[in-house]
Order: C-alpha cells, then structure tokens, then sequence
C-alpha cells in the first residue's frame, strides 16, 4: 500500500514491535485501541484483519454502509473488493484473479506469467508512453497508429528496450515513425487453417490472423478458429452462401485486389491449405498479375487432419507407398481422372469434395480392377466435435453415405490404411485435448 502512495492508519488494541517498525518507516498511524465505526470516515479501502467474526462482521457493515470497499482478507463474506495476485513490472501490471474460488490456481497462474514477462518489459512500455503523444500527432488515423505499435512491439525495437538499450530503441523508433508516415502499401496472406479443429492452427497462421486488418474467409473455416482473431478485425465471410459480400470466385478475387489495393493487410483464411483444392492458386496469380505483395501459409489439409483423427496412416510400409489427394469437382469432374492409375493396389486415395460423386467413383475404380473390398473410410467433418468416422469397403460405398446420411465436408479414403486405427480410435480419440468424439466402426471388411 505504501509503494502505491496510501496514507495507512492501523487500528488494533496492541501491537508487536516489527508492527510499530514498520509503521514507524512509511510514517503511518497507529491507533491502540478497539474498532469504533467511526475509524472508517476518510478513508478510502478498509481491511479487516482480525480474525475475530464479530469484528470482521461489523467492519464490513460499516464501511458497506459509508459506502467504502472493504476486505476481509479470507473471509470472502466480508469482501467488496479482492486483491488479485499481480505481477508487476513498472507501468506493466498483471493482476490475477479466481475470485476467491481457486487462490492456488492463481499463484501458479501467477508464477507462469511471471516466467513469460521479461523484466525489461516496463523499459518498453516506458518507452511507448514517452512517444505516445508524438506518435498520435504524426499519424493520424487508428489504423496506422495501430500498424506503428505492433511494429514497435513485435520488431528489433522492442528487443532493444527489453535488453536495456534505450539510445538504439529510440534511434529505431525515430526511424520507423518517419517510415510510417509515407503511404502504406496493402499487403495479402494466404492462409490455411486447417481443416477445423483451432489446435491445428500454425503459430504463423495465428500470427497474421492476429496482425491482419481485414479476414476474408470461406464458410468452411470453423467459428472456433475465427474466434482467435483480434476482436477489432473486420471478418468477411465470401463463403458461397446468402448474404455473403462475394460468391463467385471472380468476385472474390475483386474484392481482395480490392482491400489490397486500399491498403489494407489482408488476411485471406481458407479452409484446410490454401493450395490444395482451395482455389488458393487463383487468387495468388490476380494479385500476381497487378504486382500486388502477397505470402502463403500453408495449412493441413483435411486428408490429413482427418486421417490422424480418425487414426489412418496415410502411407504405410506394408500397405500403401503412396497417396494421392484427389478432387471429384475438378473442372471437368471426374472424366479427366486417369482411373487406371488410381485403380492400382498399394495406393491411398483420399478423395475430397466426392459426397455427391460416391456412385460414379466407385463404379470407376471397381472397373479399373480395384478390389471391391478394399478398405474405405468416410470421415465427415473431420476434427471437429461432430467428427463421424464411417468404415466399410469400397463396394459398400454408396450403401454406408445414404444409410449414415453422409454430408459435406466429407472426406473418402480408400486403401488397405482404411482398416487401421478404428478401435483404438473409439476409445481414446488422436486429438490431445479431445476436440474431435471418437469414430463410429459401424462395418468391417465383408
Ligand atoms: N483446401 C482444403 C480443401 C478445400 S475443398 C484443404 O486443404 O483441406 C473442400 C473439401 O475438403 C470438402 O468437400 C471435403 O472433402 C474436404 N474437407 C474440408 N474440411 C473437412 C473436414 N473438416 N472434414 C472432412 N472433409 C473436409
């Protein structure tokens, strides 16, 4: 209390000579004697501390009444106010609470902080506090204030100010706010972000997620990947649904020549990874073509979060030396498709937006001389909560989609892999933090 400036006036009937010591160094008043009522006027926290319910009681009602917060300590009852563990590095404060449900969580809440938080941290918020007001006058609108911050704090500058080196932080500092000052160019992210569950985010995905002015992303990225943006980000689904901003695919690449043009960094989050079936290509050749700056991130892509999940090894030394990820809604469907090479043993297939195409294809492939009881798994919604897991052969394909009602996202892989991992699956799911339920084995091979 004394490092926060407060005037103290203790009151007790006794007190212990450290007491007196202490009191007698931070030139606070001590008052030998019982409570009365009127201890509280004039103060601002009062702190009961005696131990004794009676007293405790009657502290809380007065000060309650004068319209004072008070503490009492462990006695939660007695409590308008809590002091949170904080940790604290200068003008870096970090408080922690449980409200009184879980003080132990707390303090090794507090103790994970404390390791994350470099002492140095207070150097740099120092330091942005003194530039705050110069930064505000040469740049005027929100978003390039908030471009120049996360460029300070992110960047060499802030390295500087941790490690104690003021003179080369500020001569940074000076550099990049006239650097700021001229025109800013829009810049693109192509994305991927995995095929739903958010564990399965990169740590650069979520950076740019984090960084991005604007998020344009499809229907199929799950709310729970979207919920990891910043809350001030502009989120624009161009799923192709009702009510979105853009549908076609040419509109799409409008609109993100568009926002980069304006200047704007954007963050283009697509399902699963961007170059695989995502279209992905498309939207980096428009901004390609008018020289636009633009990166891809790559993601997993749904084969194979939804393999891991449903415990699948895509290749495997005994049965399958490769694996070929395969559209069924390419640009001419499944004509191109050379089905002799995909009927060939030994191989995985993992077909993807095939729901509707499930008769045609397994018609193909058995032609082609794949055997008709060749392991399949249909895997819907994969990695998320409502992950189904549909096991069966490739004969029975179309049987096991209508009978289980199968829906998109799904995804079909077919091979001897397929016959891997469903039991183990059921009880104990890939996913570490449960995200995805356990698969169904509803067939084995027959
Ligand atoms: N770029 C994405 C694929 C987009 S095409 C990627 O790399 O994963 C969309 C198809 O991907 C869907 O029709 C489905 O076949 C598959 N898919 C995407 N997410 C899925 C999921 N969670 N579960 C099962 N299949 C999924």
């Amino acid at each position: 209390m004394s490092s926060a400036g407060a005037t103290v006036t203790v009151v007790a009937p006794e007190f212990n000579a450290a007491l007196r010591d202490l009191a007698k160094a931070n030139d606070h008043r001590l008052v030998a004697r019982e409570f009365r009522p009127s201890d509280i006027a004039g103060h601002w926290l009062v702190v009961s501390a005696t131990g004794i319910p009676e007293v405790e009681q009657a502290v809380y009602r007065h000060a309650t009444e004068a319209g004072i917060f008070c503490n009492g300590v462990d006695d939660i009852k007695n409590c308008s106010y809590i002091t949170p563990a904080i940790v604290d590095r200068g003008a870096v404060v970090v408080a922690i609470s449980s409200g009184g449900a879980a003080p132990v969580l707390a303090r090794k809440l507090r103790a994970q902080i404390e390791m994350m938080l470099p002492a140095g941290i207070s150097t740099l918020a120092s330091l942005a506090r003194d530039w705050r007001e110069r930064v505000g006058k040469h740049l005027g609108d929100l978003l390039s204030r908030r471009r120049f911050w996360e460029s300070v704090f992110d960047g060499p500058i802030a390295s500087d100010a941790i490690s104690g080196d003021i003179t080369a932080a500020e001569a940074r500092l000076s550099q990049l706010l006239d650097d700021s000052t001229k025109e800013q160019a829009g810049e693109a992210w192509l994305v991927g972000a995995g095929p739903g569950d958010p564990g399965l985010l990169t740590v650069r995905a979520l950076q740019i997620m984090q960084m991005a002015d604007v998020i344009l992303h499809d229907r199929l990225v799950s709310s729970e990947v979207l919920a990891m943006a910043r809350r001030d980000t502009d989120l624009i689904s161009v799923g192709k649904t009702p009510g979105c901003l853009a549908n076609s695919q040419e509109e799409i690449n409008a609109l993100l020549v568009d926002l980069v043009r304006s200047g704007k960094r954007v963050c283009r989050l697509k399902g699963g990874d961007p170059f695989i079936f995502g279209r992905g290509g498309e939207e980096a050749e428009a901004l390609q073509k008018l020289g636009l700056a633009h990166q891809v991130v790559p993601g997993i892509t749904a084969a194979a979060g939804c393999a891991a999940y449903a415990g699948i090894p895509l290749t495997h030394r005994e049965l399958s030396q490769s694996v070929a990820f395969v559209t069924a809604h390419g640009k001419d469907s499944l004509d191109n498709l050379d089905w002799a090479a995909l009927a060939r043993d030994t191989q995985t297939l993992a077909f993807y937006m095939a729901v509707r195409r499930f008769g045609d294809l397994m018609n193909n492939l058995v032609k082609h001389g794949r055997a008709a009881d060749t392991p399949i798994a249909i895997i819907e919604k994969g990695t998320t909560p409502e992950q189904r897991v549909i096991r069966g052969t490739l004969g029975q394909l179309t049987l096991l989609a209508d009978a289980h009602r199968v829906t998109a996202p799904a995804m079909l892989i077919i091979g001897e892999v397929a016959a891997l991992g469903g039991e183990q699956q059921d009880r104990e799911p890939q996913s570490a933090h449960k995200y995805a339920k356990p698969d169904i084995r509803i067939a084995q091979k027959g």
